[in-house]
């Protein structure tokens, strides 16, 4: 189960999901909240858990499909850090279990907010920080590895001047990132696939070339993800095996 797969991961993210993403990290980081520690109030780091299906496709690689992101209204909130309670995601993983079972807990997502685009590009604040690689390992074992958390996405959100229109919709060497805007934010969704070594909880890498991210929603659909075959001379012929 937490052997790292060496063919790879998909992490398909549904237009639902994606939409709660986006959702909870804007109205951290641009909606006042009442109660926040600290004097900012705004601009804080939301936390939510992941839910879908986890299955293997045809080419080993491990697939992930996020069919619902939801935020915890209990984790504590500041700029810069998110204390999730681990009651509220007990509860709610055993809620699914028990009345939507097809809704398994993959893991969670947390935001990062940031004054502006520069400021989140010097810092490369689209992936897992330190801290946050510390975390998952330091519960791996007491918190993490009993709820078979396997999947971490980090949002990260940042206002521009003004809005851009092109750029590419991946950002880095590797396709865990993918980069859009909404208005004139911009945000980057990133994947993290976990998996044991030595003991220790641990995250793929920042870039890794082994994990991609989809969002059809977002990009459409730009590739295959397995070979399809081709319509000829008034028929369909598959892909040869
Ligand atoms: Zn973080």
């Amino acid at each position: 189960m937490y052997q790292k797969n060496e063919n790879g991961y998909l992490v398909v993210l549904s237009e639902n999901a994606l939409i709660s993403l986006v959702l909870s990290s804007l109205e951290a980081y641009a909606v006042e909240k009442r109660g926040a520690r600290g004097k900012n109030k705004k601009e804080l780091e939301t936390y939510g858990s992941i839910y879908g299906q986890h299955t293997t496709l045809a080419d080993g690689r491990t697939l992930f499909r996020l069919e619902m992101a939801q935020t915890d209204t209990t984790a504590r909130q500041t700029t810069c850090s998110v204390q999730y309670s681990e009651e509220a995601i007990s509860l709610k993983r055993a809620a699914l279990g028990a009345f939507w079972p097809h809704l398994d807990y993959l893991g969670d997502f947390h935001s990062h907010p940031y004054g502006n685009l520069t400021e989140a590009r010097k810092c490369q604040g689209f992936y897992v920080s330190e801290g946050d690689r510390a975390n998952l390992d330091r519960h791996w074992k007491s918190f993490w590895k009993n709820l078979r958390y396997r999947l971490g996405l980090v949002v990260t959100v940042a206002p521009m001047q003004r809005a851009r229109e092109s750029m590419s919709w991946w950002d880095g060497k590797g396709l865990n990132c993918l980069q859009f805007t909404i208005g004139n934010f911009r945000l980057w969704i990133s994947a993290f696939c976990v998996f044991e070594e030595n003991s220790k909880g641990c995250y793929t890498e920042d870039q890794d070339e082994g994990v991609e991210l989809s969002a059809p929603a977002l990009t459409g659909l730009v590739w295959e993800h397995a070979e399809f075959g081709k319509y000829k001379n008034g028929a369909f012929e598959l892909a040869a095996a």
